[in-house]
């Protein structure tokens, strides 16, 4: 028997709107109490479609979903103690901030006196201790969405979900948000299901990431492993910047796989999903991972290429070359002192190490 189950565990879940295409296919995840899981994505990948079947929002087509242990296929949507919060869950704009929070106490007919110092403990913890008499007309996009978060977690849920909370944010405040997620997250315990499109998002503030595609899983991991060792060229081109080097298997040693790509050098690269000799592959790596070397040196993947542009992005620069055949390769240096000083037509070699390049099966561009 299984000591520890899951607190939260989705079984082959399964999702069709019209009885013929699935949006969600055979979708596997367990969650432990606690953790804070991003469902990452392109748009219509089906992300917010696995939040509305937890929500109850949507009914599942085939699976099931336990909760605690239980199922909680037949449980109506408000008996299933989850909080949420969504780009446009619209608060009750007639409503003070004060009445907002309250209404979810209110539903659940708690005593006036817990109300009013719940609300207040919650409007203080989101930094708006002094608006509670304001509508949400009087406050800004970030104060809203501190609001709706604030209202999600007052009645103590143990799941909170959050379909692009952020989404409407600009950079800065969205940036801020991120950090107040994580900081309330971290403080109060509960268990996060986060669905966002924006993989720096995902990095930054998830215990694991599940990436999705077509409705399926590609790979859930921690970020760390999804961004270091992606297993296939969706996960590689989706997360993060990469090169992808046309070429073919050469042959497989162990964890290794060697490459000739289309400019005519071999490489070495970590093994991926790319592993019969003789496959059409792509070689992966990603552009921070290269060195542009002046001369010979002995690192273990090394390509010949011709320096075209570069470009200043403030704190680093990014440098274009061609390969002999005429392949695209980006290399992306820290704009400091040793960055170095190319001119155009110049040869140089680059080099990366084999644990940094993949060989992926050809895929259709995540962008
Ligand atoms: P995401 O949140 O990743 O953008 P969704 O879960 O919203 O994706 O959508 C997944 C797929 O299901 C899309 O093709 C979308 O058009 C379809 N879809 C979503 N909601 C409905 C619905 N209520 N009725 C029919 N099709 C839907
Ligand atoms: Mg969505």
């Amino acid at each position: 028997m299984n000591q520890n189950p899951a607190f939260l565990d989705f079984r082959n879940v399964q999702k069709s709107y019209d009885q013929r295409t699935l949006v969600v296919k055979n979708f596997n995840l367990s969650v432990r109490q606690g953790e804070f899981v991003t469902l990452l994505g392109p748009s219509g990948s089906g992300k917010s479609t696995v939040l509305m079947m937890l929500a109850g929002f949507e009914s599942v087509t085939a699976g099931d979903i336990m909760l605690a242990g239980k199922s909680i296929a037949h449980v109506a949507p408000y008996k299933r103690d989850i909080g949420m919060v969504f780009q446009s869950y619209a608060l009750f704009p007639h409503m003070t901030l004060e009445e907002n929070l309250a209404y979810p106490l209110r539903l659940r007919k708690e005593p006036a006196d817990k109300i009013r110092e719940a609300v207040q403990r919650h409007l203080e913890m989101v930094e708006l201790g002094a608006f509670g008499k304001r509508t949400p007309a009087q406050l800004s996009g970030g104060q809203r969405q501190r609001v709706a978060l604030a209202r999600a977690l007052i009645f103590s849920p143990r799941l909170v979900l959050m379909d692009e909370p952020l989404g409407a944010l600009d950079k800065k405040l969205r940036e801020q948000m991120q950090l107040e997620i994580t900081r309330l997250h971290k403080q109060l315990g509960f268990t996060v299901i986060y669905v966002t499109h924006d993989q720096t998002e995902a990095l930054t503030m998830s215990d694991r990431i599940a990436v999705f595609n077509n409705g399926i899983v590609q790979q859930c991991d921690v970020p760390e492993a999804l961004y270091e060792r992606p297993g296939n060229g969706f996960v590689a081109d989706f997360i993060g910047e990469n090169n992808f080097l046309p070429g073919k298997v050469e042959g497989v040693d162990g964890d290794t796989v060697r490459v000739r790509i289309s400019s005519g050098d071999v490489v070495t690269t970590r093994r991926a999903d790319a592993t019969e000799t003789g496959a059409a592959c792509n070689v992966s790596v990603r552009p921070e991972k290269l060195f542009i070397l002046p001369n010979e040196h002995p690192f273990d993947t090394q390509l010949t290429a011709t320096f075209t542009t570069q470009l200043y992005v403030g704190d680093f620069i990014r440098y274009f070359f061609a390969l002999p055949d005429g392949t695209e390769i980006v290399v992306k240096t820290l704009n400091d002192v040793s960055a170095p000083k190319l001119t155009e037509g110049q040869s140089v070699r680059l080099a990366a190490l084999s644990k940094d390049c993949a060989a992926f099966l050809p895929h259709k561009s995540a962008h």
